[in-house]
């Protein structure tokens, strides 16, 4: 396939830097994404939260042999009367790890624990609820099933079955999916390096005086957050002023050495034109207005052979623009596969939303179970992209599409959660 360019990408017919749609904004990155190829071989431990560049196939059955998925007694189900009691004889005990070495035969029963391989001759397992023993005489409950309560081997996972693919994100349960299967150490992709810096003469970083006009830089934490979340390599380097020879060292400093360069800042109308002039030398960038609220500036391009994002510089939208795009595309570029959009769903909106029609909105809230059982929503107060309170206080946004207008009260609303449990 020949890849386009930016530039030619970008002259599409329905493409409007102006008013650019959030979905097209999305897809229009997503085809210069190449993923990384270089990998590193870590122990298990050290694979958590990075991507796996490898199948993992299992080497053996799990569960390795059929075993009892109850406290109980093992027999054979045709034994067993369907609709009266059943007294068997207790011939002997199969542990989790001490097998029983007899076999079952008719008339038999092997006292079994969860776990306990399931004696040859045997293929049924009755809980011990169900159950009266009397020295070695057992009594069952009427209405067992033959095979109930029996784990077959490879039930989880057949030997030569894919248990992981390559691009999967290691969590915690990934880490016990392959203990379980005898792997002490797997090929991960190397870790996604990322630069980033604040622009602005107005900033200054935490630790200095604040002079006249002058504020604190936020974003540069934000971001460093975020990106650590995600397992990306960090690389922060500081403040830098609107100044064109400072910006263009940045620029080729963090190009040269990362595969992704973020900043936040000088985006928006003003202060685009001087950073485009500069970024045409560079690379090849596209500056957009996209339709949304907060967050409408935002570049997108290439630095040398860095991806750059360009994030506006108030902070609020700095997190919703990374959240909605740069999450997805850096989840490419470190090699997950398939990158599953986060999900929403619906919940009532417990107050009235002001909303222009014609652009996409994600409003910081708070999504709550209500008394009688519905999912409730609200908005964390002021919602001004500048109040990084309405982030930190909120747990979701309520995204509304480009045709929602107003929303009153007991309106269902979609919600997407920013925190998971994993
Ligand atoms: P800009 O996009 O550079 O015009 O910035 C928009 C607004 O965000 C201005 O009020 C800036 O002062 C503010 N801002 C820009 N960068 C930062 C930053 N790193 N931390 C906090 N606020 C910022
Ligand atoms: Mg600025």
């Amino acid at each position: 396939m020949t890849r386009l360019t930016i530039a030619e990408a970008s002259c599409a017919d329905d493409y409007d830097p102006n008013s650019m749609p959030v979905a097209k904004a999305r897809a229009f990155i997503h085809q210069f994404l190449e993923p990384l190829t270089a990998t590193v071989r870590v122990p298990i431990r050290g694979a958590l939260d990075r991507v796996l560049a490898q199948d993992i196939v299992s080497p053996l059955d799990v569960p390795s042999h059929r075993n009892s998925a109850m406290d109980g007694w093992a027999m054979r189900g045709a034994d067993l009367a369907p609709d009266a009691e059943t007294t068997l004889e207790e011939i002997g005990a199969s542990f989790a790890g001490r097998p029983f070495a007899g076999r079952v035969g008719p008339g038999q029963c092997v006292r079994i624990m969860t776990g306990g391989v399931v004696p040859e001759g045997a293929d049924t397992v009755v809980m011990q609820e169900r159950a009266k023993a009397e020295a070695k005489r057992v009594t069952f409950a009427a209405g067992q099933k033959t095979g109930q309560n029996v784990r077959e081997a490879g039930e989880d996972l057949k030997r030569g079955a894919v248990a992981l693919a390559k691009g999967r994100i290691v969590r915690p349960a990934e880490l016990g999916l392959l203990a379980s299967l005898g792997f002490g150490e797997v090929t991960v992709y190397r870790p996604l390096r990322v630069a980033f810096f604040s622009t602005g003469d107005e900033l200054k970083s935490v630790g200095s005086t604040l002079g006249e006009g002058e504020i604190y830089d936020s974003n540069r934490y934000t971001i460093h957050g975020m990106l650590a979340r995600l397992g990306c390599e960090v690389l922060d380097m500081g403040v830098v002023g609107d100044d064109p020879s400072l910006l263009e060292e940045a620029f080729g400093e963090a190009a040269a050495n990362a595969d992704v360069v973020i900043t936040s800042g000088g985006v928006s109308v003003g202060e685009a034109d001087f950073v485009k002039r500069m970024l045409d030398e560079l690379g090849e960038v596209v500056f957009w207005k996209i339709a949304m609220k907060p967050g409408r500036p935002l570049a997108y391009g290439r630095i040398g052979g860095a991806h750059f994002f360009g994030l506006p510089g108030n902070p609020v939208s700095v997190m919703v623009t990374f959240y909605q795009f740069v999450r997805e595309a850096l989840l490419k570029l470190m090699g997950v596969d398939p990158v599953a959009p986060v999900p929403t769903f619906p919940a009532t909106c417990a107050t009235r939303l002001r909303k222009a029609p014609g652009r996409t909105e994600f409003q910081r809230a708070v999504v709550s179970r209500g008394p009688d059982g519905a999912l409730t929503v609200r908005p964390t107060g002021e919602q001004g992209s500048g109040i990084l309170k309405s982030m930190s206080e909120a747990n979701c946004f309520i995204i509304l599409g480009d045709a929602t207008g107003n929303v009153e009260p007991g309106a269902t609303v979609e919600v997407q959660l920013l925190e998971g449990i994993v």
